[in-house]
């Protein structure tokens, strides 16, 4: 089932996700109906959150984007980024392991809005898979900007908390009008 996407304004993005003990069928089904509803907006990363519900829960699949290459590294050997696709991340823990580096990022709540956000070009990531089992990897390159975006969305912190100053000033036009249109239907 397509799941309305909720949009920058909605006071559910800044709401810090809920730890996600175990896979209710309601969960499983929540899994499904966000990967649909990514697919259908062409996202390749989508925070329950997004979707209106506050918890520790992510899914995405980088598969769609050709041209930005990711890395992957399980127990040490260097494996096929594609090969854990489509992913689901539950209560994850990321930490860097690598210097910021600047890459373009844009946001299923923020339509038509791109920007350079700096972020760890690696990292590993801790977490529990869609089938309740621990999951531990290392990745960069894309995957990990993916990661560390949606990750971001479990605890409340939006893309534009890491703009550098210009960036966000170029936007603000765009973000206020977005806010106030989010809002207004929210009335
Ligand atoms: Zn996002």
């Amino acid at each position: 089932m397509l799941l309305p996407l909720k949009y920058y304004g909605d006071p559910v993005l800044r709401k810090r996700g809920e730890r996600v003990e175990d896979l209710s069928p309601a969960v499983e089904q929540l899994i499904e109906d966000m990967f649909e509803t990514m697919a259908e907006y062409n996202g390749i990363g989508l925070a329950a959150q997004q979707v209106g519900e506050a918890l520790q829960l992510t899914v995405l699949d980088i598969r769609p984007v050709e041209d930005r290459p990711s890395t992957l590294k399980i127990g040490g050997r260097e494996e096929e980024p594609d090969s854990i696709m489509p992913l689901v991340l539950i209560n994850p823990e990321v930490k860097p392991l690598a210097d910021a580096v600047p890459g373009g990022e844009g946001c299923l709540s923020f339509p038509e809005m791109s920007a350079e956000i700096d972020r760890p070009e690696r990292v590993s990531v801790k977490a529990m898979d869609g089938g309740g089992e621990p999951l531990e990897f290392e990745c960069g390159g894309l995957l990990a900007r993916a990661i560390q975006h949606e990750t971001d969305h479990l605890n409340g912190i939006l893309f534009i908390d890491r703009m550098d100053r210009a960036t966000k000033a170029d936007l603000q036009e765009q973000l206020d009008a977005l806010r106030a249109k989010t809002l207004a239907a929210l009335a």
